[in-house]
């Protein structure tokens, strides 16, 4: 087992990295990228790295490990996908057709997303790199077929063993493994997985694995696979709070479907993500909107991977009002300017609660948050606070009118 020495530890928080955003003077001209790298980032309105940018894209390019502590939002997919399609350009022509870059993500959502991120940059590359996303759920054969001259597999651990034990797929070229969403890759279950695609693995390779937390889990990982790794923490949820609006509302049970339809209409929301703690109140919640002529959709693990791409991409572009999710997929949910949040039903830790919420202050654009509490959720409210270390308003609904909604 190898053991990891801190070569550098960087501690940013949120609020330090708005302002460094805002002020700092390096600009990605500094930080080794080619021209067309430069080209794609300025097509994609990226003026100023962000700080995990900064820090790990040199390190990245020096082929080094690298152990990222970062949640969604931070930036850390363009952080990684940029120095690798680097270094790949540099990977002579005739192994290029070898799959060099593997990316482990926990959701399928996960995996489309990073894939687009990689598609983005690579346009006008000098040597073309092929990218695929491979996820359970759908067919397999057309991910066989497709895994032809690709450079780049971003794959659940599951899929990918089953492409492998069918020999779709040979992971002895990989020179760079990824490990997004390590955390939530080991609470889904994919331990084992996981463990036997390292397996499968050269010895020699770069290893980058980024989590949201330092689990137990991810700590054990972390000390097998990274060999003196470049270790940021970027810690922005919890800052990130300030950003938003949170209110909470007291609420019965049997109240509950009214008050959010009230909301919703009374306040005129265009752009809702409502989080459930089940599939079946998922689906309930969504059954109800739709009885009352609002638009909504649900998104879990028991849709289809079709219906569940549908519902993400209506709701993103803005004709679907309101997409209704359980926590298991909420982290693969990737949408910019979200205005409103809304928990029907409360996570059940703390962190989550701040990781739903944290949706509406991404990228910089301040939202709300709405929380609806039941009499049993009283206290359990009270601990989610007391860590994040703010006090929340509270409304009774029995001071609004829900007649008729
Ligand atoms: P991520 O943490 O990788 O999910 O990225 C969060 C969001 O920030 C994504 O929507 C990216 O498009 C965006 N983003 C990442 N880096 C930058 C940057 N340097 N400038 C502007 N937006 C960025």
């Amino acid at each position: 087992m190898k053991s990891i020495q801190l070569q550098s530890v960087f501690l940013y928080l949120y609020n330090e990295k708005l302002s460094n955003y805002k002020t700092n003077t390096m600009p990605f001209t500094s930080l080794g990228l080619s021209a067309s790298l430069l080209k794609a980032l300025a097509v994609q309105n990226y003026t100023q790295p962000y700080p995990i940018q900064l820090e790990v894209i040199p390190a990245i390019l020096k082929r080094k490990d690298v152990l990222g502590i970062a949640p969604t939002g931070s930036g850390k997919t363009a952080g990684y996908v940029m120095p690798l399609l680097m270094n790949m350009q540099l990977v002579e022509a005739s192994r290029s057709r070898n799959v060099n870059v593997l990316v482990l993500v926990p959701t399928r959502e996960l995996a489309v997303q990073v894939r687009e991120v990689f598609r983005l940059f690579s346009v006008g590359l000098p040597q073309p790199v092929k990218t695929l996303a491979v996820f359970g759920g759908v067919s397999i054969n057309p991910q066989m077929m497709a895994l032809s001259g690709v450079n780049v597999l971003i794959a659940t651990p599951g899929r990918l063993l089953e492409l492998v034990e069918s020999n779709a797929v040979h992971l002895n070229t990989i020179e760079t493994l990824v490990l997004d969403e390590a955390d939530k890759m080991l609470n889904l279950g994919f331990k084992e997985e996981v463990t036997r695609v390292l397996a499968l693995l050269p010895e020699k390779r770069q290893n980058l694995l980024f989590s949201a937390t330092l689990s137990d889990d991810v700590n054990n990982i972390t000390q097998m696979l990274l060999h003196e790794p470049l270790v940021i923490k970027i810690e922005s949820e919890v800052e990130n709070i300030d950003l938003i609006t949170q209110i909470a509302y007291f609420v019965t049970n049997e109240k509950k479907g009214p008050l959010l339809r009230y909301l919703i209409k009374h306040n005129d929301l265009k752009q809702v993500l409502v989080f459930t703690s089940s599939i079946y109140s998922a689906d309930n919640v969504v059954d109800k909107l739709r009885k009352n002529g609002i638009d909504a959709m649900a998104i879990h693990s028991k849709k289809s991977q079709g219906s569940r791409t549908d519902a993400l991409d209506e709701f993103k572009s803005g004709r679907l009002r309101v997409l209704v999710a359980t926590d298991l997929i909420s982290r693969g949910i990737d949408i910019q300017f979200l205005p409103h949040v809304i928990n029907y039903e409360l996570p059940r830790s703390p962190k989550e609660y701040i990781h739903r919420i944290g949706r509406t202050g991404r990228a910089e654009s301040p939202g709300e948050a709405i929380s609806f509490v039941t009499p049993a959720d009283k206290d359990h409210f009270k601990v989610i606070q007391k860590k994040m270390g703010k006090w929340i308003t509270m409304i009774d609904s029995e001071s609004i009118n829900l007649h008729g909604f």
